[in-house]
């Protein structure tokens, strides 16, 4: 999603009245941030930061791409930043932006880089407690009469078959 954002920001029309990249409008007054505040009138001055804050947390969006998370709320950050500002500071004596696609795809790519990092969380479920470690019980002692072979119990002192005393030192 990242790479769309950065696509959107370089090639696709951010405003189509005149057809203009979001870099043709952010770059040069991140370039000229410092006569910003020259400018005059307020909603233009507030407008010009606005566009340069959205600007930069696009860009960063575009970058951290590889983390949803990250670009997902910075693309929804820079991209409701500047629609508040168009609306709040858009001198009505200058025909207002019609959204173009580039805008469109950065609020799509934000989305859904936010939702994915959602769908991804969703999954990751307590790791399942390691298969009951069963320590298989050691087998009860058992003692092999030395006369008939029959397998007794630890318990037994006599054969539980011939009747031999068991010496429990038989136990092989
Ligand atoms: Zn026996």
């Amino acid at each position: 999603m990242g790479l769309v954002i950065l696509f959107s920001i370089v090639f696709l029309p951010f405003d189509t009245n005149p057809p203009t990249t979001f870099l043709e409008i952010g770059l040069p007054l991140v370039e000229n941030i410092g006569i910003i505040p020259n400018l005059g009138d307020p909603a233009i001055v507030s407008l010009a930061y606005a566009l340069v804050v959205s600007f930069i947390l696009l860009v960063a969006a575009g970058i951290v791409g590889v983390f949803p998370l990250g670009a997902g709320v910075l693309g929804l950050s820079g991209m409701a930043i500047v629609t508040a500002a168009v609306y709040l500071f858009f001198p009505p004596e200058i025909p207002a932006p019609v959204w173009g696609t580039g805008y469109y795809a950065m609020w799509g790519a934000s989305v859904i880089a936010l939702g994915a990092s959602f769908l991804r969380k969703k999954p990751k479920q307590p790791a399942q407690p390691p298969a009951a470690t069963q320590t298989a019980e050691p087998p009860p002692e058992t003692y092999v009469c030395s006369r008939c072979r029959e397998t007794n119990p630890a318990a037994a002192e006599l054969c539980v078959k011939c009747g031999e005393p068991l010496t429990h030192a038989q136990n092989p």
